[in-house]
């Protein structure tokens, strides 16, 4: 029976590579909540950072998902066919004086501070190549996860008026990922911490772009012995096929699970589904902090 329910969650991978225990993380969690509400769960490839995408990645993400029994609904989106979505946006944007452009390098932003301060705001650029930047006159300092609490933003990482567009031409993740969350009708996005100071922006951006912002939820990251988030840049080995169960396994004990080791794959997931909704049952309602 089609679900009635109003959850709509999704799991976005960059097809930079195949997928490791940490992405393993990400899907499971953004799986389990979704279906801990009966809600729909998609499957987004965000291959728009072109020159991260590996060719093929994306077929073994799909089929390492499959082997964890994790099976999406619906069609699986790809973010390089829908540019001219984006570009609508983007204009829409500009046509709103939310935005401006910014010819600085890289270099010469980093000679002024860590974050970008806001020199190209008042000139009006006309040079190439130039980025078009989010003019983020009322930032989002503050706001609730549905596992972190309360979060607070340090002001001039909040404050930056962050890349919508880059110099060399691609639309940025910041822009992309939240048209594609407000398009696919996502209410809750659950995924790695290492996007929740992300989310401060993200959500300036659905403010401007939708009647009502999602419920986020930022599960904690997997590290390695040094601390570091498990990585493809940090040689994190890719999910087999033939150890499935361990992963899965590992993988729910990881999330505070108390997976049953005898039982099959589907049924484990069956199992996680129910625990999940015990444990960890999140309020479906978007968060009202804005
Ligand atoms: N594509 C991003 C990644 O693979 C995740 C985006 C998101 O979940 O918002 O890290």
């Amino acid at each position: 029976m089609p679900s009635t329910s109003p959850y709509c969650g999704r799991f976005a991978p960059t097809p930079s590579g195949p997928l490791h225990f940490g992405s393993l993380i990400a899907a499971l969690a953004s799986y389990l909540d979704a279906r801990s509400h009966q809600g729909r769960w998609l499957v987004r490839i965000e291959d728009i950072d072109t020159p991260r995408a590996v060719a093929g990645a994306d077929f073994i993400i799909l089929e390492q998902l499959k082997h964890h029994e994790l099976h999406w609904d619906g069609d699986i989106i790809y973010q390089s066919q829908r540019l001219e979505r984006y570009q609508q946006v983007l204009q829409q944007l500009e046509s709103q004086q939310l935005t401006y452009r910014c010819a600085c390098t890289r270099k010469q932003i980093k000679s002024l501070g860590p974050y970008y301060t806001g020199v190209c705001r008042n000139k009006s650029v006309t040079t190439e190549p130039a980025a078009i930047r989010f003019r983020n006159d009322d930032p989002i300092l503050q706001f609730i996860d549905g596992w972190q609490g309360t979060v607070t933003l340090e002001p001039a990482f909040a404050a930056e008026d962050f890349v919508l567009f880059r110099r060399d031409g691609l639309f940025t993740y910041q822009l992309t990922v939240v048209i594609d969350d407000i398009d696919q009708g996502i209410t809750h996005i659950v995924r790695g911490e290492d996007l929740l100071t992300a989310t401060s922006w993200q959500l300036n951006l659905w403010r401007c772009l939708a009647q009502q912002t999602p419920q986020f939820i930022h599960v904690p990251l997997v590290r390695d012995t040094h601390g570091r988030k498990l990585s493809k840049q940090n040689h994190a080995p890719a999910l087999t096929v033939t150890d499935a169960k361990d992963q899965l396994l590992a993988a729910l004990r990881f999330l505070g699970l108390t997976p049953t080791t005898k039982l099959s794959l589907t049924q484990l997931i069956e199992e996680a589904v129910q625990q999940w909704q015990a444990k960890y049952f999140h309020a479906t309602n978007p968060q009202d902090t804005i």
